[in-house]
């Protein structure tokens, strides 16, 4: 792996005015992206204008580009779309609304950050082809590690059913305890359901793509009638 500290600004400058576009937000400036060594707890973060985006140059040297734009993307969408710029106001949420709503936001940005990524690529990117890029940025960056298993379970199957019912599709399961039953959430381009209780003691994200689990067939035969009308 290479770094090109030139190569990595103009595809993050590209990543930022394609999350603009996605979001048709023509009213907010790109901000100036600032390669810095600091030591901030943040790889990424926001001056408070929110003129100047700050990003480690440890992470870009040490990172594939290809999941480093993923990182970018989904923070630049907590900042500039859903209005929590610093890890204060994420923890500041989960304070008032829990954890779960946390969740649901970093879900939204992964989805997020697929689509756009996946425009950016000319729709190249799939699915297949995000775990891989996921896996190899993991080595360098362990983002799973913080993880709840709702919010990955979560994210990898709300990205694996927007790409392929090319629309954004959020889905939260909250897991209820001893039972191996999930209460899922699935929200559909604005519009939510609920879908009572679901068997996931077959569940392991391996099988995710292989249709062979009892959770992911009840959400795609939900989204399959869903898309009859
Ligand atoms: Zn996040």
């Amino acid at each position: 792996m290479i770094y090109n500290r030139e190569k990595c600004l103009i595809t993050l400058k590209k990543a930022f005015e394609n999350m603009l576009e996605y979001f048709q937000m023509n009213n907010i400036d790109i901000p100036n992206i600032a390669i810095v060594n600091t030591n901030a707890d943040e790889v990424i973060y926001p001056d408070d204008s929110k003129m100047n985006i700050f990003i480690q140059e440890n992470f870009l040297k040490n990172t594939p580009l290809s999941f480093a734009n993923l990182v970018f993307i989904h923070e630049c969408i907590h900042i500039y779309v859903h209005m929590i710029p610093k890890a204060k106001d994420a923890r500041y949420i989960k304070d008032c609304f829990g954890t779960a709503m946390i969740d649901i936001f970093d879900i939204d940005a992964d989805v997020c950050s697929f689509l756009i990524s996946k425009k950016l690529n000319c729709n190249h990117l799939n699915f297949k082809q995000y775990m891989l890029f996921v896996s190899e940025g993991q080595k360098s960056f362990p983002i799973t590690k913080q993880h709840q298993t709702c919010r990955l379970i979560g994210s990898l199957m709300s990205i694996f059913v927007s790409d392929i019912f090319c629309k954004k599709i959020i889905i939260y399961p909250e897991i209820v305890p001893f039972e191996n039953l999930a209460n899922v959430i699935i929200q559909i381009e604005g519009s939510m359901f609920f879908l009572e209780a679901v068997d996931i003691s077959e569940f392991n994200t391996k099988n995710i793509p292989n249709f062979d689990n009892f959770m992911f067939n009840k959400i795609y035969q939900f989204l399959e009638k869903r898309f009859e009308f």
